[in-house]
């Protein structure tokens, strides 16, 4: 189960885009790391621990959130954003105590936590993809993060809705986090959703992917596919195998909705096929570049 207890979800029906009060207080949550987990050879859990973790809600199963990773035994300095961006708050600090920010979805979410000391904390799970391709602030820190770092947490919402009744979800090892906890939350409130799912993910291994995603989905979904890419192949190599299941009469292939996140330019593909191809509805695509190949993505 991705949330416990699974009620830690404000609306289960999700028939429209889930949102959260961005102007409220609280936003802004202090974190530390309780545990870092090798998950797969190139995916790395990380566990954060807050006692403002402790009253939230999440918006969906593929909530995300922003990281804000200081420097090794800083802690983030305290943020008036007065309403600005998160990203242009973080850069109006001063270099030497300027955080990281990087974007990352719940993996898991255990709402009530009893520490020894008495004390009730909340606590998430992120799943974070490790590359060797200049890796940025968010996969350094990640690499270096020990028990005991501080960080904090800027809360946003989830993006995913179920709306229809042929969804095809589409993935890259960055956002294999994400699905799995759309499929965790399906199987623990809409179980009968799961045999109209259709599933695709690309990957350049699997030493990127949680194991078992075939072993324990494939059965229970519609259908689930993995490709795997050389990078900067990811588009070409999904949207040929869309295309195949196009020409064969999948039902993958003849979506209502689409959610599809990952790289820039596979996500920015996958909607072409599905709008400019296929003639989906482009209010029922939900695409996010979650990483962009070549740049960094703040
Ligand atoms: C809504 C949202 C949710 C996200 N959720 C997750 C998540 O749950 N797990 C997760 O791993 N990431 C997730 N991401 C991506 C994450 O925010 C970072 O982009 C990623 O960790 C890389 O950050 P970086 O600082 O290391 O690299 P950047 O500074 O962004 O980029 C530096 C270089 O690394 C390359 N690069 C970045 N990511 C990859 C990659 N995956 N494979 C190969 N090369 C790469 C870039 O092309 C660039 O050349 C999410 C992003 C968004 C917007």
């Amino acid at each position: 189960m991705t949330t416990i207890p699974s009620s830690a979800v404000a609306d289960t029906a999700l028939r429209t885009h889930p949102g959260r009060d961005l102007a409220g207080p609280g936003r802004l949550v202090p974190v530390s790391v309780t545990a870092v987990t090798q998950v797969a050879p190139s995916l790395r859990r990380v566990t954060l621990q807050g006692p403002g973790l402790a009253s939230l809600v999440l918006t969906g199963p593929d909530e995300y959130f922003g990281l804000l990773m200081p420097e090794p035994g800083a802690t983030v300095p305290p943020l008036e954003t007065g309403g600005m961006n998160i990203r242009a708050a973080v850069a109006a600090l001063p270099e030497e105590s300027r955080p990281g920010l990087r974007w990352y979805t719940v993996r898991h979410f255990r709402q009530e936590v009893h520490r020894n000391d008495g004390g009730t904390v909340g606590e998430i799970d992120l799943d974070v993809v490790m590359h060797d391709d200049h890796p940025g602030p968010g996969a350094r820190w990640i690499a270096d993060a020990t028990v005991g770092d501080s960080a904090a947490v800027w809360l946003c919402n989830a993006i995913w809705i179920r709306h229809a009744e042929r969804p095809l979800f589409v993935a890259d090892a960055s956002a294999v986090p994400a699905l799995r906890a759309i499929l965790e939350f399906t199987e623990d409130h809409h179980p009968d959703d799961l045999s109209l799912y259709h599933v695709r993910v690309v990957a350049h291994t699997p030493d990127e992917l949680e194991p078992g995603l075939a072993e324990e989905w494939g059965e229970r979904v519609g259908s689930l596919s993995i490709v795997y890419a050389s990078p900067g192949m990811e588009a070409e190599a999904v949207c040929a195998a869309l295309r195949r299941d196009r020409g064969a009469g999948h039902p993958a292939a003849s979506p209502e909705y689409v959610w599809a996140s990952g790289e820039a330019g596979m996500t920015k593909a996958v909607r072409g096929v599905a709008v400019d191809e296929w003639d989906v509805d482009r209010d029922f695509v939900d695409w996010v570049a979650y990483w962009i190949e070549g740049r960094p993505r703040p």
